[in-house]
């Protein structure tokens, strides 16, 4: 366990990346950390955790939940390349947490995982500092927003938290099911405004 402070972000990264706690704790996590951006980032968007494409590519949000988050920031007139580029992209927890027993979809880490994480984004936060987070994914709206709130009366909302605006997003993945409801599109498609707005 580390305690001294980190100063830049490059070494936030070496120190996450080599980072084992989950493994020492015995979780079911393959490391390294997955996590991409730029100490310049006006946006952060913050994840559940890495998937296994995005652990074959290095990059967060790589595959089909990639896709569909840069379908709906696409309408906010934000680019893929652009943002992978010059934003900031991380998760709750950032190894690959493996296949969930139900078979539907990834494993959500559990509260110790999310706990002995913390303190990464944390320093991710404070060294970036963007002016907005979009988190994605029940596991990192509760980190804004109290547990058990309907995701029906958060998304298409935002909120300032900290000096850092808050806007929302449901989970991208084709497991969920939330963003195929039609009403729900509607909802995203209010969020998507707010960060045009806000950015
Ligand atoms: S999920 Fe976070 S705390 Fe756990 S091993 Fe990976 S970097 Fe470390």
């Amino acid at each position: 366990m580390r305690n001294d402070p980190i100063v830049n972000l490059d070494e936030l990264h070496t120190r996450m990346r080599l980072c084992r706690l989950c493994v020492i704790a015995d979780f079911n996590v393959t490391p390294p950390a997955v996590v991409a951006g730029s100490p310049g980032a006006k946006i952060m968007t913050i994840g559940q955790a890495p998937g296994i494409t995005e652990v074959e590519a290095g990059r967060p949000f790589n595959a089909g939940s990639g896709q569909r988050l840069f379908k709906w920031l696409a309408e906010a007139g934000i680019e893929e390349t652009w943002f992978r580029t010059t934003q900031y992209m991380t998760a709750v927890t950032k190894c690959y947490p493996g296949r969930a027993k139900s078979g539907g979809g990834d494993r959500v880490p559990s509260r110790a995982e999310q706990a002995l994480c913390r303190p990464f984004l944390d320093d991710e936060i404070r060294l970036v500092n963007p002016a907005l987070i979009i988190p994605i994914g029940k596991l990192a709206i509760e980190l804004f927003y109290p547990k058990g709130l309907k995701l029906t009366k958060i998304i298409g909302t935002e909120k300032l938290v900290n000096g850092h605006w808050i806007v929302p997003l449901p989970h991208s993945s084709g497991a969920s099911r939330w963003h195929q409801i039609a009403e729900n599109r509607e909802l995203i498609q209010l969020a998507v405004a707010l960060v045009s707005y806000t950015r």
